[in-house]
């Protein structure tokens, strides 16, 4: 059960900010709603109020560029998944996929001599003279800081190297081009495994983000990433910027992204994650935020574009995106009590449905939140066995005039009424 994410009717919308607003200045009241959404959707951990609100609302908030990007500390190769590596300067790095035929470069860093002295040795590590080639490099957009080494590349390995068509003109390499014009989800097979790519133009006419398959440990999980950075300073291309975000958040959603990357790895957090790597090792990853936490991550990325649309049209109105939580009531479902809570950073979510399904027999009910958010079925699907049963409870999400409240769900096993837990 997903919520269709759409833009509510611009009629609606309208009259809600005009009840909002009232004579205030609609342009400065639109772009601070939105700020204080990202705010807001944030939650509670330090990471997202920190570093996440920070970074992705950057450049809706201020004139200069971020000031991590003047540091040009090298990042020494560093293993983050089990097939996944980082290396480069720490204001624009790249990523290593290594598939079981090869090697795949997101990113190309600066320029040749990045290419020669930083690269290549980083793929010889990885076993480039011992067999593993080099199969190619998606430079996430054209601007010189992703493809920079891109030519290097090509001429001594002849790798394709991917970018989106609305970037081919004038580039030092032949181009294998993306269709920037498809804003469909596009598929980069790969020998084990498909990137999927998406055209999100607006930093670029050209720019690609995507979700890539990676493993810890030998499971398989998703990395989000995004391509581009900085927010544009025309209507229009904040405006694909806008709707770039939005469908990188439904292709994460429903591919179940499991973390976030970003080439420029200071934006989304990666380049703390690599440094906690390299102090603390990768068994507990913190590239892996869950499920939830990513597309809360991502909403606020949205929010901090919607605000940027807001800053350059005085006529926007655009509907806020309030990420929602759902939690079980009281520790978690039992065989006499099921009940959830459904939360955003406005408060309680009131008078809607939530629904628990029980997985392995489909069983299900439906409830409804009352003032605290609080819904608690009155007739329970049975039997539910203790530490056998696990139970969904999906908010699937709803649209107010100026909002959407984005679903949610949890799963828990259920668990014995009043068992205390033995030991101390
Ligand atoms: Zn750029």
């Amino acid at each position: 059960m997903t919520l269709t994410i759409r833009r509510v009717a611009p009629v609606l919308v309208a009259l809600a900010a005009a009840a909002v607003c009232g004579a205030a200045g609609a342009q400065s009241a639109e772009y601070y709603r939105h700020l204080d959404a990202a705010t807001r959707n944030a939650g509670s951990d330090p990471f997202f109020t920190g570093t996440l609100r920070t970074q992705w609302c950057y450049t809706a908030e201020n004139s200069g560029a971020p000031p991590d990007l003047q540091d040009r500390a090298l990042e020494p190769l560093t293993q983050i998944f089990d097939d996944m590596w980082f290396v480069g300067p720490r204001w624009v790095s790249q990523y290593i996929i290594k598939t079981s035929g090869g090697m795949f470069l997101i990113d190309t860093l600066n320029n040749d001599t990045e290419a020669q002295t930083i690269t290549v040795p980083a793929l010889q590590q990885l076993g480039l003279n011992a067999g593993v080639p080099l199969l190619g490099a998606l430079p996430t957009h054209g601007h010189r800081d992703h493809h920079g080494g891109g030519a290097y590349l090509q001429t001594n390995f002849g790798i394709p190297i991917y970018l989106g068509s609305g970037d081919e003109a004038n580039k030092p390499f032949v181009v294998t081009p993306l269709d920037s014009a498809n804003l469909a989800p596009q598929i980069l097979p790969l020998p084990d495994r498909n990137l999927t790519l998406l055209s999100t133009p607006g930093h670029t006419p050209g720019t690609f983000s995507g979700v890539i398959p990676v493993h810890q440990d030998g499971v398989q999980y998703k990395l989000a990433f995004w391509g581009g950075t900085g927010m544009p300073n025309n209507v229009p291309a904040a405006l694909q910027y806008l709707d770039g975000t939005e469908r990188l958040y439904a292709l994460a959603r429903d591919q179940g992204a499991d973390g976030t990357m970003h080439t420029h790895p200071f934006v989304d957090g990666s380049l703390q994650h690599v440094d906690n790597i390299q102090a603390n090792g990768r068994a507990n990853n913190p590239f892996l935020l869950g499920k939830a936490q990513t597309l809360r991550s991502l909403a606020m990325l949205r929010e901090c574009a919607a605000a940027k649309v807001a800053q350059l049209d005085a006529t926007a109105l655009i509907p806020t995106w309030r990420v929602t939580r759902v939690e079980f009531e009281g520790g978690g479902p039992t065989p006499v009590s099921l009940s959830a809570r459904v939360t955003s950073g406005w408060g309680a979510v009131a008078g809607q449905q939530v629904t628990f399904s029980v997985n392995e027999t489909g069983a299900a009910c439906v409830a409804t939140t009352d003032a605290n958010g609080l819904a608690t079925c009155a007739t329970r699907p049975h039997p539910l066995r203790p530490g056998k049963d696990h139970v969904t409870v999906t908010y699937s999400g709803s649209a107010g005039l100026d909002y959407i409240d984005l679903a949610s769900s949890a799963t828990a096993v259920v668990t014995t009424p009043g068992r205390i837990r033995a030991g101390k």
